[in-house]
């Protein structure tokens, strides 16, 4: 196997496979208002074609897979997929990003399958706002102890993402960050990201550095050394934190240079950016029986044209593609 990279020398060595569209939330700054026009079930990956197309990444150089949706939990047995993957000799890390409302029920059967570590996103600690933000949640206490179940089996780091919207749940920034303090909780605070759909009640934005001043009350915020986690977030820690306060800032200083990442929607299409419209199909050739070694040059080709960045600064938003359908 020799390592993937791009036309701009980045190494891409991370998919991330949506394997549903389907969501059990509809979260106000995910989803647009009315709902999105599913996925018919035939056009859905089956677990044996995720199989098939995640070994070929593999065996050209993707050597982690995180899972996500829509809800990857609400799609049925998810851990029998999660040991095919974990079957695949190169791939190192399998994770999980969940909204945490079934992770309770499936945590400990996902580790002993295989599965390394998981992401919860979670917008706010209080059952009102939860219910405003999902739209339909009411069931916060599920997610918590989600989150609990899943550090208890050893899906470590549990690291909890949240959508900072302000005036939404900015008012939360100190909550969340002593929960790293009180409850060794890893969080991650995002820059909303807009969307094209004018359906979704887009939340006010807020820069990173705006929540990182606010954080300043409770001290100072340390960077993490040496850096953690392959992804876009950097790591701090305020006094006496054994959790983490991670940032990513896909806005106000976006990380495309660095990018390592490809992603398959849940009918097979691979995106090479998440806020581009470009798209290759690889459902079409799969299920017209491509020979593995025609599919790995097919991953390699998609690879090679990969944009070197988003355009999200220019104002250009890639149009009727909520982040429900794709994976975030
Ligand atoms: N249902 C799973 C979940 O809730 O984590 C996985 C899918 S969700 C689309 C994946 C991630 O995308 C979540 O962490 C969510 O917060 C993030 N996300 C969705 N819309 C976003 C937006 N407009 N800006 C920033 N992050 C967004």
């Amino acid at each position: 196997m020799t390592g993937l990279s791009d036309s701009f020398q980045r190494p891409i060595n991370y998919l991330r496979i949506s394997v549903t569209d389907r969501c059990n939330l509809h979260c106000v700054y995910c989803m647009p208002s009315g709902g999105i026009d599913l996925i018919a079930h035939s056009d859905i990956l089956t677990y044996e074609e995720i199989y098939t197309i995640a070994k070929a990444a593999a065996e050209v150089g993707i050597s982690k897979i995180r899972l996500t949706g829509g809800e990857p939990l609400v799609r049925l047995g998810l851990p029998q997929l999660v040991q095919m993957l974990a079957s695949i000799g190169s791939i190192d890390d399998i994770s999980l990003t969940t909204n945490g409302i079934l992770l309770s029920q499936c945590a400990a059967e996902l580790k002993s399958a295989g599965l390394r570590r998981v992401n919860v996103s979670l917008d706010t600690l209080k059952q009102d706002k939860f219910e405003f933000i999902t739209r339909c949640g009411n069931n916060l206490g599920a997610v918590l102890e989600g989150i609990e179940v899943a550090r208890s089996v050893g899906l470590n780091p549990v690291k909890i993402n949240v959508v900072v919207m302000a005036g939404t749940n900015d008012d939360e920034l100190i909550d969340f960050a002593t929960k790293t303090i009180s409850d060794d909780w890893h969080v991650r605070f995002i820059e909303f990201m807009p969307v094209a759909d004018e359906s979704i009640e887009i939340p006010r934005f807020m820069p990173v550095s705006e929540m990182r001043k606010r954080l300043e009350s409770l001290g100072k915020l340390e960077p993490c050394l040496p850096s953690i986690g392959n992804g876009p977030a950097k790591y701090f820690r305020l006094p006496q934190a054994k959790g983490t306060i991670g940032f990513i800032t896909p806005v106000s200083e976006h990380f495309c240079f660095s990018c390592n990442r490809l992603r398959l929607t849940a009918d097979c299409k691979l995106l090479l950016c998440l806020m581009s419209e470009e798209e290759i199909d690889l459902k079409k050739p799969l299920r017209d029986g491509i020979s593995s070694a025609d599919l790995k040059q097919l991953f390699k080709g998609a690879v090679a044209s990969k944009p070197l960045r988003h355009r999200l600064d220019e104002g250009y938003l890639p149009k009727d593609r909520p982040f429900s359908q794709v994976g975030g």
